[in-house]
Formats: structure tokens, C-alpha cells, sequence
């Protein structure tokens, strides 16, 4: 039987930031940060703990990896036709944008 061991959400969400916060880090290799962001998002689902907003950001929707400005993604600020994000993934891809003032609270 495996049981998922008892641990706060508060502990488990500042590990989740911990690791979030090196794979951001650009003195941290891609490749490590790609893993950061993977065991990040396996703690995220095992204790169904959110990824916090400003950190999501930073994942790529399509391969789930690092996006890092002027390494792995390109983000610009744009002001049509409303103020967004735009993000886009250069390992595979994946493009999409950020709408100001209407981000979900997820
Ligand atoms: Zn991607």
C-alpha cells in the first residue's frame, strides 16, 4: 500500500518555490532547471498544491520545461489590442499570452 506520507502544504508549496526559484536562476543549467521544474510539478499533483501564479509563468505549456527570457523562451510585453504577455517557447514551440488583470487566480 502506498500512502502518501503527511506533510503541510505550506512546507510542500515553499519546496515548490525553492525549486522553482533555482530553475530560474540563470547561473543554474538548463538541464537541471528542467528538472527542478519537473519535480516541482510532481509535488505540485502529489499534494495538490498550486504552482504560484508568477511561477507558472515560467513553465511552458507545451513541454512543461523552463522558460527562461533570451535562453529557452521569449517574453514581450505587448499593448494590443490589451495589454499581455507574450510568450514563446523556443524548444518546441509553444506560443501564447498572458492577458493583464484577468489572470485567473490559479
Ligand atoms: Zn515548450
Amino acid at each position: 500500500m502506498t500512502k502518501t506520507p503527511r506533510v503541510s502544504k505550506k512546507v510542500v508549496r515553499s519546496e515548490i518555490i525553492r525549486l522553482l526559484r533555482l530553475a530560474m536562476d540563470p547561473g543554474t543549467p538548463i538541464e537541471y532547471a528542467d528538472r527542478y521544474v519537473e519535480l516541482a510539478r510532481e509535488f505540485s499533483m502529489k499534494y495538490r498544491v498550486r504552482i504560484p501564479r508568477q511561477y507558472k509563468l515560467f513553465i511552458c505549456k507545451g513541454c512543461k520545461r523552463i522558460l527562461r527570457p533570451g535562453s529557452t523562451a521569449i517574453f514581450r510585453i505587448r499593448n494590443l489590442p490589451v495589454k499581455h504577455i507574450y510568450v514563446k517557447c523556443l524548444r518546441c514551440g509553444e506560443v501564447y499570452r498572458k492577458i493583464f488583470g484577468s489572470m485567473k487566480p490559479d
